[in-house]
């Protein structure tokens, strides 16, 4: 059996000298990558070929000499880098990443902790050679911690535990199936004809936003006034970011507690991100987080996630009788239907149709016990099935 592993990510409460070991910390971790980076780009220019091993036997052999205060803290942050290096060259030379960056003090600063050199008690994390520190609540599930993340953000501290759960998560007990149309305008239409708004939180505080960084701007380089500045944008950031979150895990918890098999659409994220008009509406929704959140949830709960050809006409296609209405244009926000008269909520509309091609496709003959193909249609009552509809299927 796949064992399930989740990731909790909890606020630390550090004293101000824990503050400082977590500075150094990271400050060891960046150190060592960019360490390894460079010396990684040297030898590969000199003709030979790098290991991220063979690097970290090069770099224990100078360490007591060259770096002796790495000692002060916990040794993943001087060995993981090595590691995370030869990862990242991997996805690089897979074509899946781009090139390894050197590491810039105060951007993304963290550091790695290994399964063994961590505890954790009710509310509190044993970290080496620092010892206990407060969390603000207590590790949400239970399992073997096999690694931890400290990571600093805006001015606060968190530690991501990565648990490997003792128990498999009940698997959705619903049979039903349902569409969700994504929208800029809205977040969520479901086929079952429940909206879900999104909170735009970017657009809400851009006014804001703009304005901080206005005066970070004015603040002198190196300053006090400039540092206090730069937190507070980096506060609103993850304010933002925070509300956007917790928006899309309402909807993806919802969709996969609550249905079998879960039809999305196939969105082309970076090309609509090219569209500069609509790039900030897109970012500010999340759709790459949804895909994200859904894909490991539907994992745990086991949801069959079709994820429906980008072509398929979900907002042409009247979902009553299935003829293309090829007038319908952005801006209409009802759906026309000229050849059965059908007058229906343009979103609501793209959701049914894409619910349908999961009814009449790899749903009940993947094995999976059949959703009728009216399970959910109660509450709208508008499509048939039995079409035939041009989809490719897969799982993520
Ligand atoms: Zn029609």
């Amino acid at each position: 059996m796949v064992k399930i592993t989740l990731t909790h990510k909890i606020r630390l409460k550090p004293t101000y000298k824990q503050e400082n070991y977590f500075r150094q910390a990271c400050g060891v971790a960046r150190f060592t990558w960019n360490w390894a980076l460079g010396e990684w780009k040297r030898q590969y220019e000199a003709g030979k070929k790098p290991t991220g091993l063979g690097l970290k036997r090069q770099f224990n052999a100078i360490k007591p000499v060259e770096f002796p205060w790495m000692y002060n803290v916990t040794k993943y942050a001087s060995q993981q880098p090595f590691i995370f290096l030869q990862s990242a060259f991997k996805r690089f030379f897979g074509k899946k990443a781009n090139y390894p960056q050197f590491k810039k003090k105060g951007i993304h600063d963290s550091f790695y902790i290994g399964c063994d050199h961590i505890k954790i008690e009710d509310k509190r994390v044993h970290i080496p050679k620092l010892g206990w520190v407060k969390m603000r609540e207590a590790l949400r599930f239970s399992g073997k911690v096999i690694s931890a993340t400290v990571c600093h953000v805006a001015d606060k501290w968190f530690i991501s535990l990565n648990v490997e759960l003792n128990q498999r998560p009940q698997p959705c007990e619903s049979q039903a199936v349902v569409g969700v149309d994504l929208g800029v305008s809205r977040l969520a239409t479901l086929s079952t004809g429940q909206k879900f708004e999104g909170s735009k939180p970017l657009k809400k505080h851009l006014n804001k936003l703009k304005c901080l960084q206005q005066q970070l701007s004015r603040k002198q380089k190196g300053s006090n006034n400039r540092n206090k500045a730069r937190i507070k944008v980096a506060r609103l950031h993850y304010r933002i970011s925070c509300i956007r979150q917790d928006t899309l895990h309402k909807l993806t918890s919802h969709l996969s507690n609550n249905f079998a098999a879960i039809a999305i659409e196939d969105l082309n994220v970076k090309g609509m991100m090219s569209n500069h008009v609509l790039a900030r509406s897109i970012a500010d929704m999340g759709f790459y987080e949804f895909r994200r959140q859904l894909g490991y949830k539907s994992q745990m709960r086991n949801n069959h996630i079709e994820v429906v050809d980008r072509w398929f006409p979900s907002s042409k296609r009247c979902s009553r009788c299935h003829v293309i209405n090829d007038s319908i244009t952005l801006s209409d926000r009802v759906f026309k239907c000229n050849n059965c008269g059908l007058e229906i909520d343009r979103e609501l509309n793209a959701a049914i149709n894409l619910e349908s091609t999961v009814s009449s496709t790899g749903f009940q003959a993947c094995g999976e016990k059949g959703a009728g193909p009216d399970s959910c249609r109660d509450e709208t009552g508008l499509n048939e099935a039995g079409t035939k509809p041009c989809t490719d299927l897969y799982t993520f």
